[in-house]
């Protein structure tokens, strides 16, 4: 340690004990002289009695003020302090500037090395004690952007300008203004990387030019020159922004260089401090203090000009799970796979933050309504949704947002991360991998419908939507009765099923329209097809018979497509039946009337009111797909509804469909029940028009040969009617 000074002291500042205890130990041994304080409010005061100290060593994370808190306030009383932070986190950044000259600041990783810790305040204190005079001019430590004189006397400007050029800049390097006004105009057209100001100036007076040319560019380290050696004005000088003042009278080469090193180093680390406590370590995101600062903007700037914005939260789904069955390297992967994501998401003048754990936010920022936030909350569930790469397994990420759209959710920043929050509950509890919108009645509700609501309307414009035919078998003798007609959306990006988007064309009226379409495209298809005989199904909705024309549309289409009415069936819901308007029930007559037929769809869902089905002269029942799936349960009470249906169906002399068979074991019970027709994945899925209509041959798998003893029996056995 024979180029370290005498017993330099060191003061170092770490709320954990142990650290300051590690600390004290290792660096005694080498020589330094330790003082300690456990936060920032501390080591002030104690910089203040015992001060000042050529070193101080800090941890970034203190109770109250932080450790950039602490290098900004003790940097002004003490400017020829050397500040080292001691973190968590390894900055790569700035070791690679330390080549460039003795760094007056240093970050160093914690847990610490004491030897490289040794190294790194060896230098600081080297700097931080070395006579002015004794340093030599290092070459090349001009940096790559330039240096902007303001002086307004020719003479001293050249001093400064070959006291520059003699330590390493080219004249290229240097530009030379007069005026305040020039000088604020080049920073904003070009990048500087000091500016050196004079004092007097013939446009502004005093510290005027420091304190305006730091509000433009607060990034660009400033050094004063001044005309006379002013304690007062150069504590001035400093506190409104400048790095160092300097007396021109005293200037030389190395004097001069030196100051602007340190200024420009001192800047970096300013601004890489500003970066840390700003920033999340793991993924780079901003940090909560800086979500909430910018929330803050964004919520100023809205009001101002009266325009709305949208802050989302986002949990990710299952993250503990990946947490604690994969370890916490997978899960930082995550961490940071979903960042990436995110940030892919979302248009360059949003924020997205990481709140913590698995807790992510994103500030879309002014204007955003509710229809672009959902838009953009989407794309982001749409970007997640791509399976990732953990270890050896892949991985499907879901997530649970919330959005929040100022002034509606929220009028200052508390309120409305707090309705963004209640959303993200709502859409983790409503099953997770949604989005929900805080909606003033104080409820979270959907507002993906909004969305919907909007592409919906160019979805029929673009003629995005499309039929695909499921066939319906007749049980008895094993071929093709009919197809049933469902509607899909070929929504870009994904085939969005009827269940996605049928309450929101029911809710905007689109349905007439879209009806009216499918009606319209089944018949044509219907009457392509070779055979005479097959039949059609259609789905209808409730407020599909609010439609005054509704029944003379059925009835000029069947014409218009020269189909029989007795070949279409169409799909109505219990509900409709309950309604027993006047209108409906005049529809519901004037329909069968016409000849075509009427069928319950989902039959045992609702109110399953045989006194309606009879009232009203419907055909058929669709026993719902939960029944049929009861079939193959082991309770018995379970397996006896589906048979009871049909048996009470045929009682009234309806026919029965079941629908959502998927299992061979399923259809042999119904077959056996004595069940008409059968629909369902096993026996065909919904598909091009051409797949069933041109091939009505096609046949029913046959009954399984020979059923296991223990395999369930058919509770009833109806004879046909
Ligand atoms: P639905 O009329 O009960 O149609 C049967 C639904 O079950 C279809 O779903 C079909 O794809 C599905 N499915 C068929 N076989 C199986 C199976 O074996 N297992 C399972 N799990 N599901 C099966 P999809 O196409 O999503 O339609 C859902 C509902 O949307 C329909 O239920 C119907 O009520 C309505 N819908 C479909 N197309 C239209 C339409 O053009 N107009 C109207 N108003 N409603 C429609
Ligand atoms: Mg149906
Ligand atoms: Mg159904």
């Amino acid at each position: 340690m024979g180029d370290v000074s005498s017993c330099p002291r060191v003061l170092f500042v770490d709320d954990d004990e142990s650290v300051r205890r590690a600390f004290t130990r290792s660096m005694s041994a080498r020589g330094y002289e330790v003082v300690l304080a456990s936060s920032a409010e501390e080591a002030l005061r104690t910089a203040d009695h015992q001060g000042p100290f050529p070193v101080v060593v800090t941890d970034l994370n203190l109770p109250g003020l932080d450790g950039v808190e602490l290098i900004q306030r003790m940097r002004h009383h003490h400017p020829r302090t050397a500040f080292v932070v001691m973190t968590g986190v390894v900055d790569v950044d700035l070791s690679r500037h330390q080549h460039a000259g003795a760094p007056i600041a240093s970050i160093v990783p914690k847990p610490f090395d004491a030897e490289h810790v040794h190294q790194v305040i060896k230098r600081a204190v080297r700097i931080a004690t070395s006579p002015v005079v004794t340093r030599t001019a290092e070459a090349g430590v001009a940096p790559s952007g330039g240096a902007l004189i303001l002086e307004d006397n020719p003479g001293d400007a050249l001093l400064v300008q070959t006291q520059l050029e003699k330590a390493g800049w080219t004249p290229q390097d240097i530009t030379h203004v007069r005026r305040l006004d020039d000088a604020l105009a080049a920073v904003h057209d070009q990048p500087f990387e000091i500016v050196l100001s004079d004092l007097s100036l013939p446009d502004a007076r005093g510290l005027d030019a420091v304190a305006r040319l730091h509000a433009a560019v607060p990034r660009v380290p400033i050094i004063v020159l001044s005309g006379h050696d002013d304690d007062q004005v150069a504590l001035e000088a400093l506190q409104l922004g400048a790095q160092d003042y300097l007396v021109k009278s005293l200037l030389n080469a190395t004097t001069l260089c030196r100051s602007v090193r340190h200024a420009i180093e001192r800047k970096r680390v300013e601004r890489r401090l500003a970066h840390l406590a700003h920033h999340d370590q793991l993924t780079g995101l901003a940090n909560r203090t800086s979500f909430r600062e910018r929330v803050t903007h964004a919520l100023a700037r809205a009001r101002r000009r009266q325009e709305p914005f949208a802050v989302l939260l986002l949990d990710l789904d299952k993250f503990k799970a990946v947490n604690d069955n994969m370890g916490h390297e997978a899960g930082d992967i995550l961490l940071q796979t979903v960042s990436g994501r995110l940030c892919q998401a979302v248009r360059d003048t949003d924020t997205v933050a990481r709140l913590g754990g698995d807790e992510f936010a994103v500030l879309l920022d002014a204007p955003t309504g509710k229809l672009d936030a959902v838009a953009i909350a989407e794309r982001i569930l749409d970007g997640l949704r791509e399976p990732a790469q953990l270890k050896d397994e892949r991985f499907v990420i879901t997530s649970s947002v919330g959005v929040a759209v100022y002034p509606e959710g929220g009028e200052d920043l508390d309120a409305l991360v707090a309705a963004a929050d209640a959303a993200m509950y709502e859409a983790k509890r409503s099953g997770r991998n949604t989005i929900r919108v805080y909606s003033r009645e104080g409820t979270a509700t959907t507002q993906l419908r909004q969305t919907l609501e909007h592409d919906l309307y160019r979805a029929l414009a673009e003629d995005e939507f499309a039929l695909r035919y499921q066939p319906q078998f007749d049980l008895r003798t094993g071929g093709i009765r009919g197809v049933e007609a469902l509607l899909r959306w070929k929504r870009p990006g994904r085939l969005a099923t009827p269940q996605d988007f049928l309450t929101v064309l029911e809710e905007t009226g689109l349905i007439h329209e879209v009806g009216r379409w499918v009606l319209s495209t089944a018949c044509q298809t219907l009457a392509q097809c070779p055979s005479q005989e097959l039949r059609l199904a259609v789905n209808l909705t409730t407020s599909q018979f609010e439609d005054d024309d509704f029944v003379d549309t059925v009835a000029a289409t069947l014409a218009h497509h020269r189909i029989a009415p007795h070949r279409l069936d169409l799909e109505i819901t219990e509900s409709i039946l309950m309604r027993d308007t006047k209108r409906t029930n005049a529809a519901l007559q004037r329909l069968k009337q016409l000849g075509v037929r009427l069928v319950i769809d989902d039959f045992g869902t609702g109110h399953s009111s045989l006194a309606y089905l009879t009232r009203f002269d419907v055909d058929a029942l669709k026993v719902d797909r939960s029944f049929v799936h009861k079939l193959t349960q082991t309770m018995d009470s379970d397996r006896k509804v589906a048979a009871a249906i049909i048996a009470l169906a045929h009682n009234l002399g309806l026919e029965v469909i079941a629908e959502g068979i998927e299992t061979q074991e399923q259809l042999d019970l119904l077959r056996l029940d004595g069940c008409d027709l059968g629909q369902g994945y096993l026996l065909g899925r919904p598909d091009q028009a051409a797949t069933w209509l041109d091939a009505p041959q096609k046949a029913l798998p046959a009954p399984a040969a020979a059923p296991t003893p223990d395999a369930p029996r058919p509770l009833h056995h109806v004879t046909n009617r």
